[in-house]
């Protein structure tokens, strides 16, 4: 790593330059417009969030306080739990800690970072990790490895069996930085009695591992703050995708981040609640005026992504299906599978019930609610046994009137890049125009973004999408 990379702290930079884009907000419109002149570097990502008013704003505002939590939790007395974005938070908020997000933290990177997490994402290799591991979560591991972050307390994984090489990259970093190390692992089936006691017992031992790493222990009243603010949150977020299977979507396409991004990190906590009612209130909103959530108000043609988005900087991603009139449906990363979401009809016995009533029935709930978590359901067994990969593409798809389906991963995607041909057949095979991309969501070496629009703007081309 160059000897610049490492004046400043991966983590400290992300919150400087996210707290005064947060702060950016609070002047006046003229004093904002001013503003964007002089940091030509950001303009584009503050735009990105802030043109989208309120939502954004307090998205901005909840990846600042994120941020901060992470940054500033040693001298808070927090103690740290480095984890992935397979791992619920409640629980964590639960015991008083700080969740510190690997992937999130790299899509942080990635997308503000002029220069991006190239020097992190190699810096595990130079120090030994593999190269062809997920881009994920090395992009932010470089800067835990090296020094350049907060040092995590405690390590938890849950992707054994489902991304091996997901749960290597934690492996790895809590042999490399010597931290306490737990890991979930998961059965390839979801639904049976079996599975569901494994599941349970699994995560009651994660507690006595919190228990005992951090010292802290489980308050059953703080637990049924968070548990109860987790249950709001579904519910918005169920009222959220009803309506977007309104023709045109009410929803604009960023609020797909902005849904799963604020529950990977925060989870259980209020700052999300806040954020998930007012992106329900501009959806009503745009509902009852039957207009699309992209800027022109029009919707040409329906995506959904049946895994994960692109994070390339500036937020292009997003951006580029607003202008060209395309409503996100969301990836994979969308659905969370709590008891009454519209994507679960018929499939109800493939959602978690959150209960509140004793400290037993709310763990048991967050240990449901954690198995269920994105790729942690669907990637778990074959893609084409029932409840995963093809079932929930296919079933997301019709309920929600997608008129293609894309697919974007990393290059260490072995488990989705096995199955992926064969998930776009069976989708083509059932009339739904189905695109594998090249590409690596957080590493734009792979291949460029103009290279991925290139090939989306000539799959909508021949595949006469939206005509
Ligand atoms: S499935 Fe792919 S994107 Fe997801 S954690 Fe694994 S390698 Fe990374």
């Amino acid at each position: 790593m160059r000897r610049e990379s490492r004046e400043y702290n991966y983590d400290w930079m992300l919150w400087s330059i996210l707290d005064h884009a947060a702060k950016s907000c609070d002047g006046t419109k003229k004093e904002y417009e001013n503003l964007c002149t002089l940091i030509p570097h950001f303009r584009d990502v503050l735009d990105a969030l802030v043109r989208h008013g309120e939502p954004g704003r307090l998205f901005l505002n909840l990846l600042s306080d994120y941020c901060q939590r992470c940054i500033s939790a040693h001298d808070n007395g927090k103690k740290v739990a480095l984890t992935s974005f397979c791992v619920a938070t409640p629980i964590l908020y639960a015991f008083d800690m700080v969740p510190v997000c690997l992937e999130a933290m790299t899509v942080l990177g990635t997308i503000v970072l002029k220069r991006g997490t190239a020097e992190y994402l190699d810096y595990c290799c130079e120090v030994g990790f593999t190269e062809t591991s997920c881009s994920a979560q090395r992009g932010a591991l470089g800067a835990f490895l090296a020094g350049l972050a907060v040092r995590p307390d405690i390590i938890v994984c849950d992707s054994p069996g489902i991304c091996d090489t997901n749960a290597n990259s934690f492996a790895f970093a809590s042999s490399y930085l010597d931290i306490p190390f737990y890991q979930l692992n998961y059965p390839p089936s979801l639904t049976d009695e079996r599975a569901t006691r494994y599941h349970r017992e699994d995560f009651k031992n994660l507690i006595v591992f919190i228990q005992e790493q951090t010292g802290n222990t489980l308050d059953e009243d703080v637990l049924r703050t968070v548990v109860e603010e987790t249950k709001k949150q579904d519910n918005l977020a169920s009222e959220l995708l009803e309506l977007q299977r309104i023709v045109p979507s009410p929803v604009p396409g960023i609020y797909d981040l902005l849904l799963y991004g604020g529950k990977f990190m925060t989870g259980g906590l209020k700052i999300y609640t806040t954020l998930l009612e007012s992106m329900l209130e501009t959806v009503k909103r745009n509902a009852e005026r039957g207009v699309s959530g992209t800027t022109s108000s029009r919707e040409k043609a329906r995506g959904l992504f049946c895994y994960i988005d692109h994070y390339t900087t500036n937020m292009r991603f997003w951006d580029w299906m607003d202008y060209n009139e395309i409503a996100h449906l969301g990836s994979l990363l969308f659905t969370f599978w709590q008891e009454g979401a519209v994507y679960a009809e018929d499939h109800e016995n493939e959602t978690y019930r959150i209960e509140t009533d004793t400290m037993d029935t709310m763990i048991d709930s967050l240990a449901d609610q954690m198995s269920r978590m994105p790729m942690v359901k669907q990637i778990r067994g074959p893609y084409d046994a029932p409840g995963m990969w093809l079932d929930d593409s296919l079933g997301a798809a019709r309920l929600l009137h997608a008129d293609f389906v894309a697919y974007i991963g990393t290059m260490g995607c072995r488990n989705t890049w096995g199955m992926v041909k064969l998930l776009a057949r069976d989708l083509e095979n059932r009339g739904i125009p189905t695109m594998v991309l090249y590409v690596d969501a957080f590493d734009d070496r792979i291949a460029s973004w103009e290279a991925m629009t290139d090939k989306m703007d000539e799959f909508i081309a021949l595949r006469r999408i939206g005509l």
